[in-house]
């Protein structure tokens, strides 16, 4: 059986392939790391393991994530520790003669600055939000990288950029989660502590919201069925964008809280609606069909859900 390997198992998206991949790819051998098998910081680790595995397959989530308070308070981790584990995973994939590496981007590294809907090609058309910068950055050497090792060694290494994401197993930390876990975790306390319920910023900010085991799905649709090198964006439809207000109204309504919002807190970036046109071509191409996505309100019930039975146990 051929290893497919991929980094990051032990995450939000890590862990809805290890959910999933059986469905459809049972034939082959998913390995799923996590930090304590191997800090991809360190290269030596990275190879050893790499040439542990030999895996064929290479699907590269592993990264120093968070929303956007932590994409501002930590912006030397964020850039720093991206950037070696980035490095590292390629060249690892690189030396071990990976057939295939997928690797992870995200739609908050697009210029802010821009016309929208935003698209694969303008992706380094200008400076990402200040407020993400050095996370930004990171990513964009990452999409530079994987082209550069298309280009000058022939490998398909490719990347991925998907919207924001949210599902089991998230990261739930009231501080340094992105936007639906951190909300989930507030509006239960507020709930249980009889306390109002506060929401970052204004509300109005819009996002394009994927269920993390329908990018799951994508993901490895694209690993297996798609033979194309260039970087996709997988995202909902650009009507599925929807305001911060919006997902804090469809948390409330579930634990019944009353939102305040504190407009001392940054907002970040209005917006970075997304261009799904080239996905949903392909898509339809390789299976004649359209893709169904999990709605915004299916996915923060089984969120809430998830978060209320795991409690005890999940990040937070
Ligand atoms: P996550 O839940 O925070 O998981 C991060 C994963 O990376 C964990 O498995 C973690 O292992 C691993 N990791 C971190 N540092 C490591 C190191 N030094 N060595 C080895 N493993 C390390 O992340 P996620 O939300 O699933 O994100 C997956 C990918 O999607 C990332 O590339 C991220 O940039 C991208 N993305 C995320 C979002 C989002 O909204 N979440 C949106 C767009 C793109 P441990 O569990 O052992 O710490
Ligand atoms: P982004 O999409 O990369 O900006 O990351 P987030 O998932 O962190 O979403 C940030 C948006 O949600 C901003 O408009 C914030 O003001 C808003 N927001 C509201 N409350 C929270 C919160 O508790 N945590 C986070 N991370 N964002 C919040």
């Amino acid at each position: 059986m051929e290893n497919v390997l991929v980094t990051g198992g032990s995450g939000l998206v890590g862990s809805a392939i290890k959910k999933i991949y059986k469905k459809k790819y049972s034939h082959y051998n998913f390995i799923f790391l996590t930090s304590k098998d191997c800090d991809l910081t360190n290269i030596e680790q990275t190879i050893t393991l790499f040439n542990h595995y030999k895996p064929v397959y290479v699907i590269h989530l592993a990264a120093n994530v968070g929303g956007l308070f932590k994409n501002m308070n930590c912006k030397v981790e964020m850039l720093e520790k991206n950037l070696i584990i980035n490095l590292n995973v390629l060249r690892a994939c690189y030396f071990l003669g990976v057939k295939k590496c997928v690797s992870c981007l995200s739609t908050c590294i697009f210029p802010d600055k821009t016309k929208y809907p935003i698209n694969e090609s303008m992706l380094h058309d200008g400076p990402p939000h200040l407020s993400n910068d050095a996370y930004a950055y990171s990513k964009r050497m990452l999409e530079i990288q994987s082209r550069a090792y298309q280009e000058q060694y022939n490998k398909n290494f490719t990347c991925i950029i998907p919207t924001n994401i949210y599902g089991p197993n998230d990261n739930y930390n009231l501080d340094d989660a992105h936007v639906i876990p951190a909300l989930i975790h507030k509006c239960y306390l507020a709930k249980k502590n009889n306390n109002k319920f506060v929401v970052s910023g204004s509300g109005k900010p819009l996002r394009q919201f994927i269920f993390s085991e329908d990018l799951a799905d994508l993901i490895l649709w694209y690993l297996f069925e798609i033979n194309e090198k260039e970087t996709i964006i997988l995202s909902v439809d650009e009507k599925d964008e929807i305001s911060i207000q919006d997902v804090a109204k469809l948390i409330s309504d579930k634990f019944k809280c009353q939102i305040e919002f504190d407009t001392s807190k940054s907002d970040g970036q209005y917006k970075k609606t997304a261009d799904n046109s080239k996905f949903k071509k392909l898509y339809n191409q390789s299976t004649d069909s359209e893709y169904n996505f999990t709605s915004i309100e299916d996915g923060i019930e089984k969120s809430i859900e998830w978060f209320i039975n795991n409690y005890n146990i999940c990040r937070k």
